[in-house]
């Protein structure tokens, strides 16, 4: 896809916030606790390579990302850190992993056993580093009871093409007020580790939200996602441990400004009647760049003054309605700071009826991403 760099709409990522937002986790993390920075789909928008070159810089010591593909990416952009691939991928893409060097979540004997195929045919002289993911109630990947754990563990143990680098599990409810699933889930992680002999280098069940909310849970690795990206993992349920810093910014530009008398048509449809005399501002950004039509309404910052998108979003421009004349170029912010006003991701999701993480997910590849 093309991107938009010869047009004032952009994502301006704060590598700095992220930084530090890492840097902060670090520090209350107990000692000889590593934080692996989780960068799947882009850096949740923000970047994949940026986002994990700055979080290298405040501490993080590897990575998770969702596909092979990211992992890919990170490695031919240089980054040498361990890399674990969170879901499930094909045996068949074994040799990739293998030369890339990276983990890969195993979840199922099957996948084992067949992986153990491709190696031998293969014919390797690595091992394929492997971390076993448990479902203790999220109902999504991994071994369910502790006796599949011990046989997955006994097939690897039984060669030396596997390595057993990790075992893991993910919460459903980390983010929430009351903690009875958590603790269920918790539980069965325990029962799992109390029939395990040994157990691997990394041992790890906290995303962001069990990281910053039940930080004595056990392991010596967490899995560090919206809340390195200054989020919080819970939306607006629980309060933030320590201020999180928003690493991103949507700004663009007025394009045309122009002064409507009463009773104009604004948009597609036809769904807005300026009541007064009007100034509008046209704003070249729309549902194409993942500002959806349903922020029809919603106001963005002009000058530190709140404006309200009126008409339908267009796919590449859409419509504000000014407090007054307002000069061509001045800077419109969608999400941001602008004169000690804000709009934040939680207030975009909030409009959506969504989650701020769907939200950083949305912008589409057309809006560049600056760097700061
Ligand atoms: C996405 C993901 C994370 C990170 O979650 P955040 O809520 O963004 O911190 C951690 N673990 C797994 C298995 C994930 O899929």
């Amino acid at each position: 896809m093309a991107v938009g760099w010869h047009r004032p709409t952009k994502l301006v990522i704060d590598t700095q916030a992220i930084k530090e937002n890492v840097c902060n986790e670090v520090k209350r993390m107990p000692q000889g606790t590593e934080l692996f920075a989780v960068v799947k789909a882009n850096g949740y928008g923000h970047g994949a390579v940026q986002t994990a070159k700055a979080a290298i810089e405040g501490g993080a010591t590897g990575f998770c990302v969702a596909i092979l593909d990211e992992a890919i990416e990170l490695r031919e952009a240089g980054i040498t850190e361990p890399i674990l691939i969170l879901s499930v991928v094909d045996v068949s893409y074994i040799e990739l992993l293998l030369k890339y060097d990276l983990s890969v979540t195993v979840a199922t004997q099957e996948w084992l056993e067949q992986a153990i195929e491709q190696l031998n045919h293969i014919g390797t002289q690595i091992p394929l580093k492997i971390h076993i993911k448990v479902d203790t109630g999220m109902g999504r990947i991994g071994f369910i009871t502790p006796k599949e754990v011990k046989h997955a563990v006994a097939l690897i143990a039984s060669t030396k093409m596997l390595a057993w680098e990790g075992l893991f599990t993910h919460f459903s409810t980390a983010d929430e007020k009351d903690v009875s699933y958590f603790e269920k889930q918790t539980q069965r992680f325990q029962a799992i580790l109390s029939v395990l002999l040994e157990l691997p280098r990394y041992v790890h069940v906290s995303n962001s939200a069990t990281a910053l909310w039940h930080p004595d849970n056990v392991g010596n690795m967490i899995r560090f996602g919206i809340a390195m990206y200054g989020l919080n993992p819970s939306g607006r349920v629980l309060p933030e441990v320590y201020p999180l810093k928003p690493a991103l910014s949507l700004v663009s530009k007025l394009i045309q400004v122009k002064e409507l008398s009463v009773g104009e048509g604004i948009g597609y449809g036809n769904t807005y009647t300026t009541t007064e005399n009007e100034w509008i501002g046209t704003v070249p950004i729309g549902y194409a760049d993942g500002w959806l039509r349903r922020l029809q309404g919603f106001s963005v910052l002009v000058n530190g003054e709140k404006c309200e998108i009126v008409g339908r979003i267009c796919m590449d421009q859409c419509m504000i309605r000014l407090p007054k004349q307002t000069a061509i170029g001045t800077k419109v912010t969608f999400i941001g700071n602008d004169h000690g006003e804000e709009i934040t991701m939680q207030m975009v999701a909030d409009k959506l009826e969504t989650i701020h993480y769907e939200v950083a997910c949305t912008f589409s590849e057309r809006m560049p991403r600056e760097y700061k």
